[in-house]
C-alpha cells in the first residue's frame, strides 16, 4: 500500500473526534482522562529505569518515587470513577493468580497454561426476554447473548 493510500485509509477509519465529543459524558470524560494519565505517567516511569539500565544513569529513585505516585493518583482516580475499591481489585488479583500458579511458586510451566484463562465450552442455559444465557461446562462462567 503506497503512503497516500494508507493516508486516506486512516483518514476514512478515524472516528470523528465531533462525533466522539458530542456524546460523551462528563463522567466518560473522567475515564478517559484518568486511563489516559495511568499510561502518560507509565511512560515517564519506564524513562526514568531507561536512563539507569540504558544509558548507566544512577538511579534518580526520587524520580521513581514520583511517577509511582503519579501512577497511584491516577489508578484511583479511575478507581472511584468506576466505583471500585483497590481491595477489591487486589482480591480479584489474588484469586487470578492463585488459579495460575496452584504450587504457589512462580514456574514457566504454570505461565505458559494460563490455568486462570479457560477457553470457555459453551452451552445453552435459558433464554429470557429475548436474552439467551450459556453457560461454560468447563469453568461455569454464564454470558448473556
Ligand atoms: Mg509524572
Ligand atoms: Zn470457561
Amino acid at each position: 500500500m503506497s503512503n497516500e493510500k494508507f493516508e486516506t485509509m486512516v483518514d476514512a477509519l478515524c472516528k470523528s473526534g465531533v462525533e466522539i465529543v458530542s456524546k460523551m459524558s462528563g463522567h466518560e470524560a473522567h475515564l478517559l482522562h484518568m486511563s489516559v494519565g495511568i499510561s502518560g505517567e507509565s511512560g515517564e516511569l519506564l524513562d526514568a529505569i531507561k536512563k539507569h539500565v540504558i544509558y548507566r544513569k544512577k538511579i534518580d529513585i526520587e524520580n521513581v518515587i514520583e511517577e509511582l505516585g503519579d501512577i497511584e493518583f491516577y489508578l484511583e482516580g479511575l478507581r472511584q470513577g468506576l466505583g471500585i475499591k483497590r481491595e477489591y481489585i487486589i482480591e480479584e488479583n489474588i484469586k487470578k493468580l492463585s488459579a495460575r500458579y496452584k504450587s504457589g511458586k512462580y514456574s514457566d510451566e504454570q505461565a505458559k497454561s494460563r490455568e486462570d484463562k479457560c477457553e470457555h465450552l459453551f452451552e445453552f442455559l435459558k433464554e429470557e426476554n429475548r436474552f439467551v444465557t450459556y453457560k461454560c461446562n468447563k469453568c461455569g462462567y454464564e454470558e448473556e447473548r
